[in-house]
């Protein structure tokens, strides 16, 4: 079987993103040449540095190759400067629009030999809903108002309802294929509050709900939930969720708040997905706090390149890293200084390497 190349755009940006991006690379670099895959590496640049180089925080040249020369990117962190930065705004939400990546996908998954292991992925629509911007102040005898747009569209919620299906079908396959789970059946959860917003979300919620009767799905199990109940239950029986979909702001929220659920930043991946094309990014920031010590956590930029493999269709070679991410954790001995541990970025990435 001929190999098959891919060609990954590398962005590490600001702060500990230089330390971590490096390890995703090496990790794609060191999977077993069974797999049949090769790959290629692009730099580029993006993020404050490259802001306060250029003038520009996403160079032209940056969305171009993505565009025209990648099948996926790994972006590490950039760093939001304290105060407002004339002509200065994040450079992974133009990237976001440029490339219309819809989806952001975050896994939140602890050990499985863990007291009480959870297991899910939040889907978050990534283009609309309050997200549009689109806000206005003015003036009343009572005072000043402020309004915002929340903008709800059936074919946003219909696509991102079938990646949530696609996912929960493709987590099930990895399942069935042997790797450890606490779940049985695929299961999608839709999140909303229709009660209350019968137009916007009432929309959200009856279209994802048709997308997912699709006959593709007939082996997806659907339930939805309201926003503010799922909150609780998520914090009381994070266990029950195999992938929850939601609307921007609630998805946004949820994501975060799950993530705290799993003990550290270092620990989550996520990826920006859209038609054919994926962006791994590690959920955390660029941490100024401790960059330049060697001592953060590569595990969500690892994951991160995982979950990238899995949107460009390399199951396989998905599950081979998160198996050696599991076997370095479950061991617990060479762990980084967030989960309680004292080994070295450098440690951390040799013994996941040694595992695959
Ligand atoms: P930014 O403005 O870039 O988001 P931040 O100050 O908010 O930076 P985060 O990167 O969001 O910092 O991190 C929040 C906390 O989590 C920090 O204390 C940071 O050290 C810790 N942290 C984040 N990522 C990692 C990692 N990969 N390994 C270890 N600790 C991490
Ligand atoms: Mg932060």
């Amino acid at each position: 079987m001929a190999a098959r190349t891919l060609r990954i755009g590398l962005i590490p940006g600001d702060g500990i993103g230089k330390e971590v991006i490096p390890a995703g690379r090496r990790i794609l670099e060191a999977l077993p040449a069974s797999l049949g895959l090769k790959f290629e590496f692009v730099d580029l640049k993006a993020g404050f540095e490259t802001f306060e180089q250029t003038g520009a925080a996403l160079p032209d040249e940056t969305v171009a190759i993505l565009k025209n020369e990648c099948d996926g990117a790994l972006f590490g962190a950039v760093s939001s400067p304290s105060k407002a930065v004339k002509g200065y705004s994040s450079p992974i939400v133009a990237l976001r629009k440029k490339l219309d990546l819809y989806a952001n996908v975050r896994p939140v998954k602890s050990v499985m030999t863990a007291a009480n292991p959870i297991d899910m992925v939040i889907v978050r629509e990534n283009t609309e809903d309050l997200y549009v911007k689109e806000e206005k102040t003015y003036d009343t005898p009572e005072g000043k108002v402020a309004e915002a747009i929340k903008r709800i569209s059936q074919r946003a919620s219909s696509r991102i309802a079938t990646i949530a299906g696609e996912i929960a079908l493709r987590r099930q396959k990895i399942r069935e294929s042997g790797a450890p789970s606490i779940h049985k059946e695929p299961l999608v959860t839709i999140t909303h509050k229709s009660n209350v917003l019968s137009q916007t979300d009432g929309l959200f919620r009856s279209t994802a709900r048709e997308a997912l009767a699709n006959p593709r799905f007939k082996d997806v199990g659907v339930e939805e939930q309201i926003v503010d109940s799922m909150v609780y239950k998520l914090f009381r029986q994070p266990e029950a969720y195999d992938v929850i979909v939601a609307p921007n702001l609630y998805g946004d929220i949820l994501s975060d708040g799950a993530a705290a659920l799993v003990g550290s930043l270092g620990l989550v991946p996520s990826a920006n997905v859209g038609e054919g094309f994926a962006i791994g990014e590690p959920c955390h920031g660029s941490a100024p706090d401790i960059m330049g010590q060697g001592i953060s956590n590569p595990i969500a930029t690892l994951r991160s390149a995982a979950l990238m493999l899995e949107f460009l269709n390399e199951e396989a070679a998905a599950a081979k890293i998160y198996a050696a991410v599991d076997a370095n954790l479950e061991e617990g001995k060479l762990l980084s200084p967030d989960l309680g541990g004292t080994a070295k970025t450098e440690e951390v990435v040799q013994d996941i390497l040694r595992r695959l």
